[in-house]
């Protein structure tokens, strides 16, 4: 027991020691919020094989852009809602939303695909739940990878309770959506680049979509993509269509019964 206590201060002080470092030698980069943890100070750049992006990650807690404004956006969504007694399903579950959903919500369940890690394993185009059983599903990124999306679609409306709501975010990498041939290994089997149009498809099947973007939320949180897109289509993404700028909007859709 002591030692795991000592191995925890350990690794926080770790931690704490890493964060001092990053922010004194990135003392000239623009400073923002983290809403998730809190923390204060400049973003980690990453450079995942899409290419780089900065000022995406917080070094304390590791949500980079979508995650912060998903969290900013369900905040707001749930303020007058009570979900002590309402259940929830969270696909492709991310760590660091665990607490903020499992405090919230009455039930609170998980599901994937292949995870182990997870209450259900699920196909969402061929979802096992009887209808009407969730009251607020969350999928994020999840619907890319999805050949049948609006099948997908059509069965989270499905497990939806009247009232039910859920928040699909997708990223939008495309003025138009474009369908692939197939699934990219170099996008994590990414089967589409994601437009902006790409959202209308949850109206056929919902009565509301509200979208929530980046530049309608406070800027200190840091909720864009600072990527440069003019260098799509690339050999490892050959069918990223190239956008202008450096600056680009991220959306969160919620969806309504
Ligand atoms: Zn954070």
């Amino acid at each position: 027991m002591l030692r795991k206590n000592a191995r925890r201060i350990k690794s926080k002080l770790k931690k704490k020691i890493s964060i001092l470092i990053f922010k004194f030698r990135n003392l000239g980069k623009m400073r923002f919020e983290c809403p998730i943890c809190g923390y204060r100070g400049p973003l980690m750049d990453i450079a995942p094989s899409t290419g780089l992006r900065k000022h995406a990650k917080c070094p304390q807690c590791n949500a980079v852009e979508r995650h912060r404004l998903q969290f900013v956006v369900i905040n707001y969504v749930l303020r007058d809602i009570d979900t002590s007694n309402l259940k929830m399903l969270h696909c492709a579950p991310e760590p660091f939303f665990y607490d903020f959903f499992s405090q919230r919500f009455g039930q609170y369940e998980t599901a994937d695909l292949n995870r182990k890690d997870v209450d259900h394993n699920v196909d969402l185009q061929h979802l096992q739940f009887a209808d009407a059983t969730y009251d607020f599903v969350f999928a994020s990124h999840v619907l890319e990878h999805i050949p049948d999306d609006e099948k997908a679609i059509s069965e989270i409306r499905r497990i939806l309770k009247p009232k039910g709501i859920a928040v699909l975010p997708v990223p939008v990498i495309a003025e138009k959506t474009i369908e692939y041939p197939g699934p990219n290994p170099n996008e994590s089997n990414h089967v589409r680049a994601p437009g902006m149009d790409y959202f209308d498809r949850f109206g056929r099947y919902f009565s509301k979509v509200e979208r929530f973007s980046s530049d309608s939320l406070p800027k200190k949180y840091q909720l864009f993509l600072y990527e440069d897109r003019s260098q799509w289509p690339t050999k490892e993404c050959p069918l990223r269509p190239a956008m202008q700028g450096e600056k680009h909007i991220d959306i969160v859709p919620v969806c309504y019964v």
